[in-house]
């Protein structure tokens, strides 16, 4: 049984106002497709390109050009549906939503307003083992990416790429259920997380491959609850919209920035006007960008370039069967199957790859917990320290299940595998021909280790006096002992046959 309970958490109640307020955020994830072609059209997405040279016609908003939806990202949209445990609309449609912009050639961008292909479903936000926020999910619809201009590369002239026009995006609309800045940051990580596991997006924030709309209100202590139960909107404050987002961390700042201003304006007595604001991350403040525009100024209607969309149950039903296992259920079946903690399922289960690398590693050592415990502690510690990921990692799961097994065995002390494991990260090779070969297998043979320990003790007679006098100073035997041996004698075999022959 999967143990999926868990305690919610108190809102962020932000210190220093002259009452209390609390927060209440709602958050539009822009989410790039997985897809090597555009939405309407078959030219590349890939990232980095020379500018303006993945620009089919289409893309370029050519008069008398036809869009031609891209069947792949419409399965990746329901397969991120379904993942989010989404209802599906197995009837969809695109509309034009009309703006203009210089990286926008078209004069609208395809969007789904009023039929999105995904309705409500929900993401569980971890916070803490066994604290999670359920954030429902309002909607997901496809839609079209914008241009990009460019205003810093020459003090007179603006330039304009359109490689990322048209590029498929699902935005993913929260409920305004997110309740602190950390909860928000939370948010997006465990969105990407599942993203990732289910292959739809690669989430590179840094690329712009997932980024946030942020909208936050605050509200007084009980106000959150009477939205809860009525899912009438006018309890909670107005809000602002911060745009365009990549970054966890600014994120966060925003919320901040954005919740102090508004509960100043309104403890001044004015009333915060809804409105669209930008992040400046230098001065770490929000300002304004736009009054809020409402759909009714983009004069959205139904594209007449594109049939509704209808998709089969029975496709939908096959997407569903390949759904890979997602964190949730796989943090519970780690903790289950191999006993670890919440925490080191938690931090196994961050990427899909090192999940994968662990399970390998444990079920060939035949040791979860030493199998989570090297992988966690000496593995994930030195990728890091290279800057390596999983994928690239030097030491295979078999090379790293055998070193484990020796240490089982008994064969090798703990001291023992983490240089053999230095060595097969370094230089590669076989780990149990490495211990053979340079003779590292551990002494647990007691005619040998008690040999080694009588030799010392005629040695230094002095030393067995005072240790027979403090029992503490035995370890100094036991060290000795490792040294004269090279540190392959059994310590725990030479912790009991030095004190034997103290008290002896
Ligand atoms: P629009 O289409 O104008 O952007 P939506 O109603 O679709 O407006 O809401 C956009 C986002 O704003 C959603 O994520 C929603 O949860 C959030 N939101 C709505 N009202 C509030 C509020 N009072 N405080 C914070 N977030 C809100
Ligand atoms: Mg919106």
């Amino acid at each position: 049984m999967l143990d999926l309970t868990y305690e919610t958490p108190k809102p962020k109640v932000i210190q220093g106002a002259k009452e209390d307020w609390e927060l209440v955020i709602g958050l539009e994830v822009h989410a790039q497709v997985a897809s090597k072609a555009k939405l309407f059209s078959g030219a590349s997405t890939a990232f980095g390109a020379e500018p303006n040279s993945n620009v089919a016609f289409v893309d370029a908003g050519m008069p008398g050009m036809l869009p031609v939806i891209n069947e792949g990202c419409v399965a990746l949209a329901v397969k991120t549906g379904l993942g989010l445990k989404a209802e599906i609309n197995l009837r969809s449609a695109f509309d034009r939503k009309n703006y203009f912009y210089p990286d926008l050639p078209q004069g609208y961008q395809i969007s789904q307003l009023y039929h999105p292909i995904v309705g409500e479903g929900e993401v569980l936000v971890d916070m803490a083992p066994g604290v999670a926020r359920l954030v429902r999910i309002e909607r997901i619809h496809l839609e079209q990416d914008a241009g990009k201009s460019i205003h810093d590369m020459d003090p007179t002239m603006s330039f304009v790429d359109l490689n990322r026009t048209g590029v498929a995006l699902m935005e993913i609309v929260s409920r305004p259920d997110i309740r602190g800045p950390e909860e928000a940051a939370a948010y997006v990580g465990k969105l990407r997380q599942i993203l990732r596991y289910l292959g739809t997006c690669d989430g590179n924030m840094q690329n712009g491959n997932l980024r946030a709309d942020v909208n936050v209100s605050v509200c007084r202590p009980g106000d959150y609850e009477k939205y809860q139960e009525t899912q009438d909107f006018s309890h909670l404050g107005t809000r602002c919209e911060i745009k365009n987002m990549n970054s966890m961390r600014f994120i966060q700042q925003a919320i901040d920035y954005e919740a102090r201003r508004q509960i100043a304006i309104i403890e001044d007595g004015g009333a915060v006007v809804q409105e669209t604001r930008l992040y400046d991350p230098d001065k770490g403040e929000t300002r304004s960008m736009r009054s809020k525009e409402e759909a009714h100024d983009y004069r959205y209607f139904p594209c007449p370039d594109l049939l509704p969309l209808e998709i089969e149950q029975a496709w939908v039903d096959d997407i569903a069967a390949s759904l890979p296992e997602l964190p949730d259920e796989k943090r519970a079946r780690f903790v289950l199957d191999y006993g670890m903690t919440e925490y080191d399922a938690s931090v196994l289960t961050a990427e899909v790859d090192d999940a994968a690398y662990f399970e390998a590693v444990a079920k060939d050592a035949g040791d979860g917990k030493l199998a989570a415990n090297w992988v966690i502690n000496e593995l994930f510690g030195r990728l890091k320290k290279d800057d390596r990921a999983i994928t690239e990692s030097p030491v295979a799961p078999a090379q790293l299940a055998a070193i484990i097994r020796m240490i089982k065995a008994d064969e090798i002390s703990g001291k023992t595998a983490k240089d053999v494991f230095e060595i097969v990260y370094t230089d590669g090779g076989d780990p149990e021909k490495i211990v053979d070969e340079r003779g590292l297998k551990q002494v647990t043979d007691t005619a040998a280790i008690e040999a080694a320990v009588e030799k010392i003790m005629a040695e230094n007679p002095a030393q067995v006096e005072k240790a027979q006098a403090n029992p503490k100073l035995a370890g100094w035997f036991v060290g000795q002992v490792m040294k004269a041996t090279g540190g392959t004698a059994n310590p725990k075999v030479v912790n009991q046959i030095v004190a034997t022959k103290l008290n002896g």
